[in-house]
């Protein structure tokens, strides 16, 4: 009995030590860097952006944009600077001066994307060329992927960058794996997919030309935009030429040379269309032309159906002799096209 006491003794003893050490390392505990994962939308891309302005002397190569660019969501305060001229986060008041509107919704460590496989050489058409256009970034662009995939074909899916999510079919890593394994060509179609005619120009500029500087913030080879809903005017046109190599536009129409590039036109994908776009790819073909054949995944309810339209029009390009399918990005290089302007 009384060696059962001091038994009891001891251990409580033991434990009450080891919660009041718990207790105290606890309160002196202060992590070195913490990292806040976000959505990204627009405007956490304003809290970054502001970040970068404030703290424009930091070094870049590492801390937070270095995260920033290796995972999409994650915008982290482990700034460092080597030269005591340049600021580090201990010269900020506070960290809810940075972090006020974020939302810590995730602390596991950020995605790798896989390598980056070689982009094909293109050359010259002799037979003509289709692309592919996916607009939106939808689940089933991932969820459906094999329908290009399983044919070898690459599929340019202009981007709403909103869209892109930290997990699920539309997440991050889904993105960056079709265009770095499979050849996807990831191109911009604004950050929050508005009517761009209803906006000031200031405004279209940031859905336009940011968009572009977030995708490739986000490792992305953007180089290409799509207009939400076919709405343009000749602004839009004019903001979109001076940073992307081409503007794809909503109307139906074969394109043929001499091409304007500021304005591709396109054929949408629907399952009673299916002789129009036969007759379209067999103009390209018998003209040595470029066929853009567009469509929104989220539109079919399953593979089959997708399969069954979108699938049936690859195969329908592909059983013509020497036609190529290239992304538009490739069609571009292979006509000749200029280069992207830079941002
Ligand atoms: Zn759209």
């Amino acid at each position: 009995m009384k060696m059962k006491l001091k038994k009891g003794v001891a251990a409580y003893i033991c434990a009450a030590t080891v919660l009041l050490l718990v207790l105290i390392f606890s309160c002196s505990y202060k992590p070195s860097y913490e990292t806040v994962y976000m959505p990204i939308s627009s405007e956490n891309a304003q809290i970054v952006n502001s970040i970068m302005s404030t703290t424009s002397t930091i070094d870049y190569s590492k801390g937070f944009l270095s995260r920033f660019q290796t995972y999409p969501h994650a915008v982290s305060q482990n700034v460092t600077s080597d030269s005591s001229s340049q600021k580090t986060i201990s010269d900020f008041s506070s960290e809810s001066e940075y972090y006020e509107d974020a939302e810590i919704i995730d602390e596991t460590p950020p995605p790798v994307a896989p390598p980056q496989k070689p982009r094909r050489q293109v050359t010259a058409p002799t037979n003509g060329i289709v692309s592919f256009a996916s607009d939106d970034w939808s689940p089933n662009d991932w969820s459906y992927r094999d329908i290009f995939v399983g044919r070898n074909v690459e599929c340019t899916i202009y981007t709403v960058v909103n869209n892109i999510s930290q997990e699920g079919d539309e997440s991050w890593i889904n993105l960056i794996t079709l265009q770095n394994t499979y050849g996807y060509e990831i191109a911009s179609h604004t950050i929050n997919h508005p009517r761009l005619t209803e906006l000031s120009q200031d405004q279209q500029k940031f859905e336009i030309v940011d968009s572009k500087k977030q995708l490739i913030d986000l490792g992305f080879d953007c180089k290409n935009f799509s207009v939400p809903f076919g709405d343009y005017n000749d602004d839009v046109i004019n903001i979109a030429a001076s940073v992307y190599r081409s503007t794809r536009i909503s109307e139906n129409e074969n394109l043929s040379s001499p091409y304007n590039f500021n304005l591709l036109k396109t054929f949408w994908i629907d399952a009673s269309t299916t002789i129009e776009l036969q007759a379209a790819i067999d103009a390209a073909n018998i003209n040595n032309s470029w066929c853009i054949l567009s469509f929104h995944s989220n539109s079919y309810d399953d593979i089959a159906d997708m399969d069954k339209t979108v699938g049936g029009c690859i195969d329908y390009a592909k059983s013509k002799s020497g036609m190529m399918i290239l992304t538009i990005d490739d069609a571009l290089t292979s006509l000749g096209a200029p280069a992207a302007p830079g941002v």
